[in-house]
């Protein structure tokens, strides 16, 4: 627990922010200090509501000056614990929700740090354009969240990662200065880019207060199918083919177990088997593309070669927008269809795209020899190597003994990941949760360098402390 926060910082941040800026209500706090799985429950002396970036800056400011910690909450979807403050000055970007410009000549939305995933697809919608980042938590992820979670998500696979689709990026920086860096450009080949270093920081060199976001075309054609394959090596043949088919125009590649789908039926009301046997494995496949029809017709024939050679065992093909729905509800509730079912070791692992099949056999191997009974659920984004790998309490068994053994079990999935060349945070961050764990797979050489370069800006240490080196 970070060291308390003297009261005369308190009343200066209350006096810059003035009334309706800051809280201490407990009700009002409640939400912000609570994980949504309940894994971690924070404390905060004050929560800071900062309108502009000005006000951001004059917290900060005040904070950098008399050392006082500070954790920066979007959304408060993120998975490790970085957004839960433990005793530090709690700023939420709740009343930062403007969308400054919005270009469709420089394919540009620049939006303030609080405003919602949701909220900016809407936006792009409105002029015939997108942002093709797509998360189940995009009704409350952040502009400012996914920026500094680098966030990935289903459409990784054709349009990059966050870092793939930010133009620009306006922070104020640990010291309390505003870092104006609000560009539209596609090409600024001038030395370090501070905007990279800051995105995927996690609110450790900065609060990030607005972004430019990179648009792209909407695309006229759209096929989605939940598709039954024998194996993790079916499915990524399967994705070859649909590259080559499509010329790339595979939107997203998901992977899913039974298991996980049966929670998903059995858990989540409304979600419904679109085939008639159960299977081993699942992928739900989109493609997309400009031509009318031609989505459609290349889903069609990728599903009649798989079926010829084996790769394919059955599909169910959307043919309205609701079924597409029906089949995406499937795949996004995968993770909240586990909570009924118990205690739960999670992970979210990277592998080379080939080394998914090994990963997955070996992970389960070694976790059922560990814990007898434990119930595997994995699913994610084949197409990127990323597979979210969930350990469940064997059926009827105590949840206690279950997350009292995490971290013993979560150790052999990562020294499994590692040998395969993987990351053990592919997508959500390392946070609170697995900065130690981290470090343990860097090189020192990498660990070193990255605190240099944390000291220079922040050299007090005040910016989210417990996360990152
Ligand atoms: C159901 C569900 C599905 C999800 N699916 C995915 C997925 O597919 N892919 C994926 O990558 N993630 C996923 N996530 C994780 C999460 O939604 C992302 O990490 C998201 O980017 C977090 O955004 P947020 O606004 O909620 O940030 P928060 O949770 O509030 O914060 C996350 C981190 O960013 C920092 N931060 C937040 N705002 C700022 C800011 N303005 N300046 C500086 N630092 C800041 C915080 O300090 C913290 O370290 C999922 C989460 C849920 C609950």
């Amino acid at each position: 627990m970070t060291a308390p926060v003297p009261a005369d910082v308190l009343s200066r941040l209350k006096a810059v922010l003035g009334e309706g800026g800051w809280s201490q209500d407990p009700a009002r706090l409640a939400p912000k200090l609570l994980e949504w799985r309940d894994r971690w429950t924070g404390e905060t002396p004050l929560l800071v509501l900062p309108k502009t970036t000005d006000e951001v800056a004059a917290v900060i400011a005040i904070c950098c000056e008399s050392g006082t910690p500070i954790t920066t909450q979007g959304g408060n979807t993120g998975l490790v614990g970085g957004q839960i403050p433990q005793g530090e000055v709690l700023l939420s970007t709740d009343r930062m929700r403007a969308i400054r410009a919005l270009d469709t000549s420089d394919d540009v939305l620049v939006a303030e740090a609080g405003v919602t995933l949701s909220a900016i697809h809407e936006a792009a919608a409105a002029v015939r354009r997108r942002f093709p980042l797509g998360l189940a938590s995009e009704g409350s992820a952040t502009v400012g969240g996914v920026v500094s979670t680098n966030a990935g998500g289903t459409q990784v696979l054709r349009y990059g990662m966050t870092r793939n689709l930010v133009l620009g990026l306006e922070a104020v920086l640990p010291n309390g200065e505003v870092w104006n860096g609000l560009k539209r450009l596609r090409k600024d080949n001038t030395g370090y880019d501070l905007k990279q270093l800051l995105i995927g920081a996690e609110g450790t060199l900065g609060v990030v207060t607005a972004a430019a976001l990179k648009l792209h075309p909407v695309m006229a054609s759209r096929a989605v199918a939940m598709i039954a394959v024998a194996d993790p090596e079916a499915a990524i043949q399967l994705l070859g083919r649909a590259k080559d088919e499509t010329g790339g125009a595979v939107e997203a590649f998901e992977l899913m177990g039974r298991l996980g789908v049966e929670f998903a039926l059995r858990n989540i009301p409304g979600t419904r088997d679109p085939l008639a046997q159960p299977h081993p494995w699942y992928v739900l496949a989109e493609f997309s593309t400009a031509e009318p029809g031609s989505a459609e017709a290349a889903m069609a024939r990728v599903l009649a070669a798989g079926l010829q050679d084996g790769l394919v065992h059955d599909a169910a093909v959307a043919q309205t927008e609701a079924q597409a729905k029906a089949l995406w509800a499937i795949r996004e509730n995968q993770s909240p269809a586990q909570k009924p079912e118990g205690a739960t070791w999670k992970h979210d692992v990277a592998v080379p795209v080939s080394q998914v099949p090994a990963f997955l056999r070996q992970a389960t191997a070694a976790v059922q020899a560990f814990t007898p009974g434990a119930r595997v659920a994995a699913f994610g984004h084949v197409g990127d190597g990323n597979i979210h790998y969930d350990v469940l309490r064997p059926d009827g068994g105590s949840d206690a003994e279950h997350a009292a053994l995490r971290d013993e079990g979560s150790r052999i999935v990562h020294d499994i990941v590692a040998a395969l060349g993987g990351s053990i945070s592919a997508e959500h961050g390392l946070g609170s949760m697995k900065t130690e764990e981290a470090k343990r797979y860097k090189s020192p050489v990498e660990v070193e360098a990255l605190q240099a370069i944390r000291r220079a800006l922040d050299p007090k240490r005040i910016m989210n402390p417990r996360v990152l080196f």
